[in-house]
């Protein structure tokens, strides 16, 4: 794949990456909903070594009823949602679609969570859905 660039809402922190996507998926779950403030979360997992990441990072850590604990990492200066990791799976970074500028380059393969999406979305029925995130 081409290289993915973004960059948050001011401009602070942007990032590069390069290298497949080790998966691409909108999470619908309820915790994605609300730290983005959107419908669901469009999310890029990509290996953590193909990620360059430019600008200073603020985390708020959380844990979720399977027992992991989530990272979220935004942008201390403008409070845009930039990167998600997970402690159970070390290594991997998930990057958000609604960041990366190569828009034709975002395509979700699958809906997760899709037991609790809103009402108000409409899952593409081209894509699967499932109800928790596959492992
Ligand atoms: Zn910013
Ligand atoms: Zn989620």
């Amino acid at each position: 794949m081409p290289k993915l660039t973004g960059n948050c809402l001011c401009g602070a922190v942007s990032f590069v990456a390069e290298g497949e996507p080790a998966l691409q998926a909108n999470c619908h779950c309820t915790d994605c909903r609300q730290v983005t403030g959107a419908a669901y979360a469009t999310l890029v997992f990509m290996k953590e070594a193909d990620v360059s990441i430019t600008g200073q990072l603020q985390s708020f850590e959380h844990s979720v009823d399977s027992g992991n604990v989530l990272t979220k990492e935004f942008c201390p200066k403008c409070g845009s949602q930039m990167f998600g990791k997970n402690g159970a799976r070390p290594g991997s970074i998930a990057l958000r679609g609604g960041s990366i500028n190569e828009q034709e380059l975002v395509q979700p393969q699958l809906n997760v969570f899709a037991g609790r999406k809103m009402d108000c979305t409409i899952l593409d029925p081209n894509i699967p859905a499932h109800d928790k995130m596959p492992s």
